[in-house]
């Protein structure tokens, strides 16, 4: 049995379009049998009245319904951990990850390929802030993490069983599932495809982001002081050190008595306080990481399971 796990946060609209789509291509590969869960993440619209008809009509379609939005990868971690296929697939409602791509997928699988990962080749009408977005975040991960992203990759991604097993077994709160994905490593093929736009509705989730952000630094009240203390340095760090690339070369390379030693000094110290504001942003940061490892809430509440016997 193949598993698909579809993550949904008001995609009312297109259900029944993407699911007639799904099964027009798993119709074509009836040797496996299929199982499609379809995780609603909250949704405000009427998904759920959707997908408990769907699964009212279908048996292969099974639900979690989520008690109020836990957020995309979140949701994602449920259905994987729901699953009992013997690869799982993992795809976006809206339909910009377009199903026809599967087959080749569980080709490769077939072939031995543990974790098959589909790169969007480009995005029509993707917002130029979302593009540079994703981007920068592409470099930024390159930079600090010691697993590769590769750029454009997506979600829409085939893994096999003990993937998904050992997935399960990673328990850390703050998670993004590409990126568990590819930390776990194994056998890792790409394929490519063209991102159509969004069918219906609104791209939600980068303003769903920094909402997030905002909500989060207001509820870790406590750290917000020390983050503000972190940009502050940034910011002293970065005047006073242009201050002293003028400073410092006109007094000892120019011999010029027009900055007098007393405010070299001063300038210095500032710059070293700037820096020291920094650190203590980053440790905000740090701390920030182990209180959600600490507060241990479970990763997600179910309110209803549909199909699951
Ligand atoms: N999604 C979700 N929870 C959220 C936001 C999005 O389950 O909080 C789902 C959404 O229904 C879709 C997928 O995640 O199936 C991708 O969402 P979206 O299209 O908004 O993101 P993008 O395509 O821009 O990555
Ligand atoms: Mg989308």
């Amino acid at each position: 049995m193949i598993s698909i796990v579809v993550p949904v946060f008001c995609e009312g609209s297109n259900i029944i379009r993407f699911y007639e789509r799904l099964n027009e291509v798993t119709d074509t590969l009836s040797s496996h049998a299929w199982e499609y869960i379809f995780v609603n993440d909250g949704s405000t619209d009427n998904s759920y009245e959707e997908l408990q008809n769907l699964a009212g009509a279908d048996k292969k379609v099974k639900v979690l319904n989520f008690s109020r939005n836990f957020g995309k990868e979140i949701a994602l971690s449920a259905g994987v951990e729901a699953a009992s296929g013997s690869a799982v697939i993992t795809i976006d409602a809206d339909l910009q990850h377009p199903p026809e791509l599967i087959p080749a997928m569980i080709e490769k699988w077939g072939k031995g390929v543990d974790i098959v990962v589909a790169i969007r080749k480009k995005t029509e009408k993707q917002p130029l802030m979302r593009k540079i977005g994703s981007r920068v975040f592409y470099w930024l991960m390159g930079k600090i993490s010691d697993v590769d992203l590769v750029s454009q990759a997506t979600d829409f991604r085939l893994i096999d069983r003990k993937i998904a097993n050992i997935f399960k077994v990673i328990t850390e709160r703050s998670r993004m599932y590409r990126g568990i994905i590819d930390w776990i490593g194994f056998k890792k093929e790409y394929i490519e495809f063209n991102a159509d736009a969004r069918m219906e509705g609104k791209p939600v989730y980068s303003y769903r982001k920094l909402i997030n952000l905002a909500l989060n630094s207001m509820t870790s009240f406590s750290l917000f002081p020390l983050r503000i203390a972190g940009y502050f340095g940034i910011f002293i760090t970065l005047i006073s050190g242009m201050l002293l690339l003028i400073m410092l070369p006109t007094h000892f390379i120019f011999k010029s008595q027009y900055f007098s030693s007393l405010s070299i000094v001063v300038v210095s110290n500032t710059f070293l306080i700037g820096i020291v504001l920094i650190s203590l942003g980053l440790i905000a940061l740090y701390i920030g990481n182990i209180h959600n490892e600490v507060i241990n809430r479970p990763l997600y509440i179910i309110k209803d399971r549909l199909n699951f016997d």
